[in-house]
């Protein structure tokens, strides 16, 4: 069999290794550490940084594709691994979507056909930059350009002041300011692209985050009008056909509170609101990525079935606020119908970190939430509704 090459060891690489072998690839995880989700998945591994020259044009030759599950794997490493095999994304695409304000620039030149904008925003490099800020900025976010995630390398600023003391608490990274938004709600769209240029997108996801964290992922989305599902859509197509992108790759979005509809960022790669796919729809957004690593045909993205996905913290495995640890009651999950759990085999439950997802599949999103309520019962999840 031909094997596939995955630059990172998350649970992203995991589920994906999972996807390919099941239609009879193999899978090479290259990661620095050597006890990783995808690296217990994958049939082979290599041990070494992402950057490692050796390592590079090791994963190279024995790959016909290779991908990456990390979103900030260097662009670099992408560029050469495509002088030996296939690449999908491609290293610039990935770098665009590294920084935030090539990202941001990028949302602005696709804008005329996309019709979709980012955030106002302003770069903030120096403390120069900080007394030209315009008023209408804040209150904002300060948000370092690059390595942010769930949240962090995030601060809420409402004064001038607040961005000076938050900026140089950043070390000196340069950081980008966005104006804080009334956000009614957010919403990602999934799309895959082939090298043929053909390209699909999946029903919209409505998503909840939770302490900059998502924590639940809903579709159909509760609050998602045909119209602004269509508009979404329609973006996010748009935005992968003029980056050019081969793989599959998810678009956030804030929908605000008078309607307008502001494009957040993307992940070049499968994304966590994604994730309800494996259960819900006839091709998971892991086996899309092969498909499109492959060259093979893209596979159908219709949902089966109402689905909500709950993810799993390290916070589960404990009670209260303690130190103590204990094995949440997975039986008594897997005993609710509809109920698809998914761990990801990392060893040490810390709190704030993504262990597994549960996706909670019903015909109806009623029942969908009734099974999510019982879940959170189980697992002592806070539901405020
Ligand atoms: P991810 O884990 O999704 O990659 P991230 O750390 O890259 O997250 P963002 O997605 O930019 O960060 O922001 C995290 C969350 O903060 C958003 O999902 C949204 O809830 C809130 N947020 C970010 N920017 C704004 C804004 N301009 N106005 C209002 N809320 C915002
Ligand atoms: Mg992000
Ligand atoms: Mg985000």
């Amino acid at each position: 069999p031909a094997t596939l090459g995955v630059m990172g060891g998350g649970q992203l690489g995991r589920m994906f290794a999972h996807a390919a072998q099941s239609m009879g690839f193999k899978v090479a995880v290259l990661e620095p550490s050597s006890d990783c989700p995808a690296g217990q998945a994958a049939d082979s591994m290599i041990v070494a940084g992402y950057d490692d020259q050796s390592a590079l044009a090791a994963l190279g030759a024995q790959c016909v594709a290779v991908t990456t599950e990390f979103e900030n794997v260097p662009a670099d490493s992408l560029a050469l691994l495509a002088q030996q095999t296939f690449v999908a994304p491609a290293a610039q695409c990935v770098s665009v979507a590294q920084d935030r304000l090539l990202e941001k620039r990028f949302f602005v030149d696709c804008a005329p056909l996309s019709g979709v904008m980012p955030a106002p925003h302003k770069t903030i490099a120096s403390t120069e930059d900080i007394d030209a800020i315009p008023d209408d900025l804040l209150p904002g976010i300060l948000k370092t350009v690059r390595m942010g995630y769930d949240g962090k390398g995030q601060v809420r600023v409402k004064t001038r002041a607040d961005v000076a003391a938050a900026f140089a608490a950043m070390n000196g990274v340069t950081c980008l300011l966005e104006k804080m938004l009334p956000l009614a709600y957010e919403v990602s769209v999934l799309t895959a692209r082939g090298a043929d240029g053909e390209s699909v997108v999946y029903p919209i996801a409505e998503n909840v985050h939770r302490d900059g964290i998502l924590f639940t992922t809903t579709v159909p989305g509760p609050n998602v009008s045909d119209e602004c599902a269509l508009r979404a859509q329609d973006a996010a197509r748009s935005i992968v056909a003029q980056l050019g992108y081969v793989g599959v790759l998810c678009i956030e979005f804030f929908v605000l509170q008078d309607g307008t509809l502001v494009v957040n960022e993307m992940a070049p790669r499968p994304h966590n609101s994604g994730h309800y796919t494996i259960d819900a729809c006839v091709t998971s957004q892991f086996a899309q990525q092969v498909r499109a690593m492959a060259r093979l045909p893209l596979g159908d993205v219709r949902q089966h079935s109402p689905a909500i996905m709950l993810n799993i913290l390290g916070d589960v495995w404990y009670e209260g606020s303690g130190d103590a640890v204990r094995e949440p009651d997975w039986a008594k999950v897997l005993a609710l119908p509809g109920a698809c759990l998914h761990l990801y085999g990392k060893e040490e439950p810390r709190r704030a970190r993504k262990m597994g997802h549960l996706t909670l599949v019903a015909p109806s999103l009623a029942e969908a939430h009734a099974k999510l309520r019982s879940a959170c019962a189980i697992l002592n999840i806070g539901l405020d509704e």
